[in-house]
């Protein structure tokens, strides 16, 4: 790692956490947060840690005014091969990263999310988030991943916390 003070720790978010103008007609999120999911990042800045923001797959895919969709309708439609592409991308970025020693902390996804849930607690995991899943093993790497609610603020706080300060 460059050792000029710069932290050397990461953490991966999933896309509208930096930027709910991404996400889709439908969910209530941005009308909490307009910008960006204020708590996440508020929590983040405590810590010296740099943000590695995810592309948001269903805005390259579909573009802006899209309706909420579930993963049914994204299979049929070549959503997961595109998904695929960017993961891969993705892995290359974080993989170098890593070989450099720098932290990854963790990766923080959106739960319910098609294509964004980390799916974790026997929940099912998006479909963007299976296929980072498996380029990351490729490249060697594992991650450990957060989920934000917008119903449990608290809990997922304290789930970030914890990442972001393991001692
Ligand atoms: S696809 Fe992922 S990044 Fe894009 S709006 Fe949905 S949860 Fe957020």
């Amino acid at each position: 790692m460059i050792r000029d003070g710069r932290s050397g720790r990461l953490i991966v978010l999933a896309h509208c956490i930096l930027n709910t103008n991404s996400i889709c007609s439908g969910p209530k999120t941005p009308k909490l947060w307009p910008g960006m999911i204020n708590p996440i990042v508020e929590k983040i800045m405590e810590y010296n840690v740099g943000v590695f923001q995810l592309p948001c797959p269903e805005f390259i895919v579909y573009g802006l005014d899209r309706p909420a969709t579930n993963r049914h309708a994204l299979e049929s439609s070549g959503f997961r091969s595109k998904c695929r592409e960017i993961a891969g991308a993705v892995s290359k970025h974080l993989r170098e990263y890593a070989a450099k020693d720098y932290k990854i902390l963790a990766l923080v996804g959106l739960r319910g999310s098609p294509s964004c849930s980390p799916g974790l607690n026997g929940r099912e995991k998006g479909i963007f988030f299976e296929e980072l899943d498996e380029a990351l093993k490729a490249h060697g790497l594992y991650i450990p991943k957060i989920e934000f609610e917008r119903t449990e603020v608290e809990s997922c706080i304290k789930s970030l916390e914890r990442a972001l300060n393991p001692s």
